[in-house]
């Protein structure tokens, strides 16, 4: 089976200076993919070099079997793009923009139509399809850019940080957006800052640091190959971590321990594995 996004020794330097780094690894159809990595780790040019908005300067990519380079058409035609920054032209309306997307993709009037009131009743923005862009909440801006992502029916959907800046309910909006439609069979890669983002959507994970690859699997297989068990120890005025392969090992330590002040045994998680893979914390 051909693999819905696949990179191959992938780089891209800018200015000389290597920002992706030998990057390579493959997401099958279905599988919510989690790119993970403190800021300027290279997340978002790896996601604009598999949506063809920049070329890898090394390396092969493919998404849904197209050459990003070589077929870029066909690979466009196969990918829905939720960028960072808000993309939607705030000086038209809900409609205008859903209706200019459909036209440059060149879907048929009647079904365009009919798809732009499908997307627009899905994200619940239906009601407010003749309001300009710019009266819509940040929230709504990001539904709508989901459903704009959406017209053209896309195999694959790359979402660029797609909760940040939102406020707690909104973001639990779009969670479920993003997962019914994974449910619907719909191939995602999102980045994130937010741990819980990625324990709540994101099945597999890759985390980035300084243009490389550095951890890739299930949350669980990371935190196997980690350690699941975690002593904390307050040194002086910071925290110390230590891994052991489980609760029992890492209770097993504090007990043999004479003082245990400050010390505290818990199951890891995703945050602790990321501060001790990059040294830093996730945002
Ligand atoms: P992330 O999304 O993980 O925060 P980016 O992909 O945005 O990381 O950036 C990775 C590195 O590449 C950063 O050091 C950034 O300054 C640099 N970079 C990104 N885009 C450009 C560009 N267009 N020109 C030059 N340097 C860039």
């Amino acid at each position: 089976m051909t693999a819905a996004v696949s990179l191959q020794n992938v780089h891209k330097v800018y200015n000389n200076i290597p920002v992706v780094n030998d990057l390579s690894f493959t997401i099958q159809a279905g599988e919510m993919f989690g790119l993970l990595g403190p800021n300027g780790a290279g997340k978002s040019t790896t996601i604009r070099m598999l949506t063809t908005l920049t070329k890898p300067s090394g390396g092969r990519i493919e998404v849904a079997g197209f050459d990003v380079v070589r077929q870029s058409l066909q690979a466009k035609q196969s990918i829905g793009v939720v960028l960072q920054q808000i993309s939607v032209d705030g000086d038209l309306s809900v409609w205008e923009n859903m209706e200019m997307h459909g036209r440059l993709h060149h879907i048929p009037k009647q079904y365009r139509q009919q798809k732009i009131n499908q997307w627009l009743e899905y994200v619940d923005l239906a009601e407010r399809r003749d309001d300009l862009v710019k009266t819509l909440s940040g929230g709504m801006k990001r539904r709508l850019q989901i459903a704009r992502a959406l017209l053209h029916q896309p195999k694959i959907l790359f979402l660029d940080e797609p909760t940040v800046g939102l406020d707690p309910q909104t973001r639990r909006r779009i969670w479920e957006i993003i997962l019914d439609l994974n449910k619907q069979g719909m191939t995602m890669l999102l980045t994130t800052h937010y741990m819980d983002e990625v324990d709540y959507l994101c099945n597999r994970i890759g985390i980035m640091d300084n243009g490389k690859l550095i951890s890739l699997g299930t949350l669980q297989e990371l935190r196997s190959a980690h350690g699941q068990g975690l002593v904390m120890k307050q040194v002086g005025d910071r925290l110390e971590y230590l891994f052991f392969p489980n609760l029992e090992q890492a209770n097993a330590y504090l007990d043999q321990q004479v003082d245990k002040t400050g010390m505290m045994v818990r199951p890891s998680n995703l945050e602790d594995i990321f501060v001790e893979l990059t040294g830093r914390q996730l945002d």
